[in-house]
C-alpha cells in the first residue's frame, strides 16, 4: 500500500468507523453466531496474491462485526466498561504510526518524557497524594501497564525482593554471602500474598507467577463484603502461626463482584505493625470516580497513607481505549532494584547519568507502546471538567437503574451496596419459592388426576421448597425426626431456588442479545451485574435494560409455575 492508497483506505476506515458508532444502539449487543463460525468464512490460508483494500475492508462488515460483542453499545451493561473515544483512538493511530517500543530514555525521549508527566497530570486530577508523583522527594511516581494484573505481578516482584532484602538486612546477612543466599532461598519458600475473598483474581494469578504462596480473606455481606482490620491481622497472625511470611497484601476499591470497598481507614490503623508488608491498591474500574472531588475526600488521603502502591485502568470507564493501565508508586526505587537488568547493548550514557527514566526497569516485558499519546489526547480533548462530566452522568445512570430496583422490591432483592454506577441484583427467594409451590399444586392436581407420579417421599419435604434443582449443589439439612428440612434446610433451599432461577433469568436475557449484562455468585449469592459507564447511556437505556429484566423475570418465574425446565 503506497502513500496515496493509505489516505484513501484510511478515509473510508474512519467513514466505517464513525457509521459503525452510529449504529450500535440498534445492533444487538450480543453476536449471534456458534462458536467456529468464521472457519467457514475465512480462507484457511493466507493469499498467494495482493489483494485490494476494498475486497479487505468489505470483510469487516460481513465477517467480523457479526461476530462482535458490542462493547461501546449502551446496552451493555456487563463486566465493566472498556470504552474508546475519538481522541483516543487518534493516539492508537499516532502511536503505532511512530512504532518505537521506547523502553530507554534513548530509544525515544518524548515516549518516555510524555509519559512522566500525564502520569502526574492523572495524579494530581485524582487528588492522589504528591508521594505518587514523579517530583515527589520520596522517589514516587507513575508508568502505563497493559492491565492491572500486569500492574500487580509487576509489584509482587518489586514486594518480594524488597522483603526478603529487608529481613536479610536485618539478620545482619551480608550481601554475597553463602549464608544470605540460603536464608533468603528459605523465606523465599514462605512468602505469601493476601487478598480478600472478593479481590479480582489477578492476585491469586500473580502469586502462581511470583512462586509464592496465596491465602485470600474472607469477607460478609454484612459488612458490605470489605476487608476490615480485625479479619486482616487475625489472617496475618494465623499466617505467622504457620511460619509464613506474609509480604504482599491487595486492597480493592471497587471489587469486580459487587464494587465493594475495603476499609482503608480501619487497615490504617495496622500500617506501622507491619511496615514490611507491600500493600497495593487495585481500583481497576473504580479508580476512574476518583476525579470526582466527593471520591476523592473519601479516597485520596487513605490511600496515600497505607499503600505502597497504586492502580485503576484509565481503559476501563475513564474514555482511553485498552490498553492503559496507570499504576502508582510511592518508591520507583523498589521496581528497578528489583527489575534492572544492564545487558551491554542496553547500556548508554544517559541511562548511566542516572539523569533519566528508562520505563523498562518498571515492568517485566522490555519493548512497550507509546500509550501516553492517547491520555494526553483525551485529558486535553475532555479537560478534566468533561471527565467528570462523563464519570456523573454514569453515576446518575446507575442510580436510576437502583432506583427502579428498589421500587419492585416485591420481585428482586439488592445485594451489597450499589456503588460506582453497578448495582447487583437478584430475585426474592421468598418469590421464587412461591413459584415453585405453585408448581407443586400443579403436580398434585395432575396426580390426583392419575397424570403425573409425585416426587420420591424422601425427598417431598425438599422438593415443596424447590431444593430439587440440583444445578447448585448442596447439602440440605433435615430435621432428623420428621426427616423434613428443618428452618435453616429450608432458608437453604430457598436460596439455592432463588439462585438458579436468578442465573436462569440472566442467561435468557443474554441469550437474546438485546442488552448483556454478567451473572455471578458472591457470599453463596447468584447475582445479576449491572453497569453502564458508556458515554451515550442515559436514563433511557436503564429503563430499558430495566424493563427486560422484569419481563424475563416474570418468563421464567411463570415457566417454574408450569414446571418448565429452560434448560431444555
Ligand atoms: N482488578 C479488578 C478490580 C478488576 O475488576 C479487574 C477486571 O475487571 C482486574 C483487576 C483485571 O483487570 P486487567 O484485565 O486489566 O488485568
Amino acid at each position: 500500500m503506497d502513500q496515496e492508497g493509505f489516505r484513501k483506505a484510511a478515509h473510508a476506515v474512519v467513514e466505517h468507523i464513525i457509521e459503525y458508532n452510529s449504529t450500535l444502539s440498534d445492533r444487538p449487543v450480543l453476536p449471534k453466531i456458534q462458536p467456529g463460525y468464521l472457519r467457514d468464512l475465512i480462507p484457511s490460508n493466507a493469499p498467494e496474491q495482493p489483494e485490494p483494500w476494498p475486497l479487505i475492508q468489505a470483510d469487516i462488515e460481513s465477517q467480523i462485526i457479526p461476530g462482535l460483542t458490542h462493547w461501546q453499545s449502551p446496552n451493555f451493561m456487563a463486566f465493566f466498561p472498556a470504552l474508546v473515544t475519538y481522541p483516543s483512538l487518534l493516539g492508537e493511530m499516532y502511536s503505532a504510526a511512530f512504532t518505537a517500543p521506547a523502553f530507554n530514555w534513548l530509544c525515544s525521549p518524548a515516549c518516555t518524557e510524555l509519559e512522566t508527566i500525564v502520569m502526574d497530570w492523572v495524579a494530581k486530577a485524582l487528588a492522589l497524594p504528591d508521594c505518587f508523583l514523579s517530583t515527589s522527594s520520596g522517589g514516587g511516581g507513575g508508568v502505563i501497564h497493559g492491565s492491572a494484573s500486569e500492574a500487580i505481578v509487576t509489584t509482587m516482584v518489586a514486594a518480594r525482593e524488597r522483603y526478603l532484602r529487608v529481613r536479610a538486612d536485618a539478620e545482619g546477612l551480608r550481601d554475597g554471602t553463602m549464608e544470605r543466599d540460603d536464608r533468603i532461598a528459605f523465606l523465599r519458600g514462605r512468602l505469601v500474598a493476601l487478598s480478600s475473598d472478593q479481590a479480582h483474581s489477578s492476585t491469586q494469578k500473580g502469586a502462581l507467577i511470583t512462586g509464592t504462596r496465596y491465602r485470600s480473606i474472607s469477607t460478609c455481606l454484612s459488612e458490605d463484603l470489605s476487608l476490615t482490620a480485625p479479619r486482616l491481622e487475625e489472617a496475618l497472625q494465623q499466617c505467622h502461626a504457620d511460619g509464613l511470611e506474609p509480604y504482599y497484601l491487595t486492597l480493592t476499591l471497587g471489587t469486580t463482584s459487587t464494587c465493594a470497598v475495603d476499609d482503608f481507614a480501619s487497615i490504617a490503623t495496622l500500617r506501622s505493625k507491619y511496615p514490611n508488608l507491600w500493600i497495593h491498591i487495585d481500583a481497576a474500574y473504580a479508580g476512574a470516580a476518583l476525579i470526582l472531588q466527593e471520591y476523592q475526600a473519601q479516597y485520596s488521603q487513605d490511600i496515600g497513607r497505607i499503600s505502597d502502591s497504586f492502580n485503576f485502568n484509565m481503559h476501563k470507564w475513564l474514555l482511553v481505549n485498552f490498553d492503559a493501565s496507570c499504576l502508582f508508586v510511592q518508591n520507583r526505587n523498589h521496581l528497578t532494584r528489583a527489575l534492572s537488568i544492564n545487558p551491554s547493548y542496553l547500556q548508554n550514557n544517559f541511562t548511566e547519568s542516572g539523569l533519566v527514566t528508562d520505563y523498562r526497569d518498571w515492568q517485566i516485558p522490555l519493548g512497550r507502546r507509546f500509550r501516553a499519546l492517547k491520555i494526553w489526547f483525551v485529558m486535553r480533548s475532555y479537560g478534566i471538567e468533561g471527565l467528570r462530566m462523563h464519570i456523573e452522568n454514569s453515576l446518575r445512570v446507575g442510580e436510576t437503574f437502583t432506583a427502579m430496583v428498589v421500587e419492585r422490591r416485591d420481585l428482586f432483592e439488592i445485594i451489597a451496596t450499589p456503588r460506582f454506577a453497578l448495582t447487583c441484583l437478584r430475585l426474592r427467594p421468598g418469590v421464587a419459592v412461591a413459584a415453585r409451590m405453585k408448581q407443586r399444586q400443579v403436580n398434585e392436581k395432575m396426580y390426583m388426576s392419575g397424570d403425573a407420579e409425585l416426587p420420591h417421599p424422601r425427598s417431598a419435604g425438599i422438593a415443596s421448597w424447590g431444593a430439587s434443582d440440583t444445578r447448585e449443589e448442596q447439602t440440605i439439612k433435615v430435621d432428623a425426626q420428621s426427616n423434613l428440612p428443618g428452618r435453616e434446610g429450608q432458608e437453604q433451599a430457598s436460596e439455592t431456588l432463588a439462585n438458579n432461577l436468578t442465573k436462569d433469568i440472566a442467561d435468557l436475557i443474554n441469550s437474546r442479545g438485546e442488552i448483556f449484562i454478567t451473572p455471578t455468585t458472591t457470599a453463596r449469592k447468584t447475582l445479576i451485574r449491572v453497569v453502564s459507564g458508556n458515554p451515550v447511556a442515559s436514563k433511557e437505556h436503564a429503563r430499558k435494560a430495566f424493563d427486560i429484566i422484569v419481563r424475563t423475570t416474570e418468563e421464567v418465574l411463570d415457566k417454574c409455575r408450569q414446571g418448565e425446565d429452560l434448560r431444555n
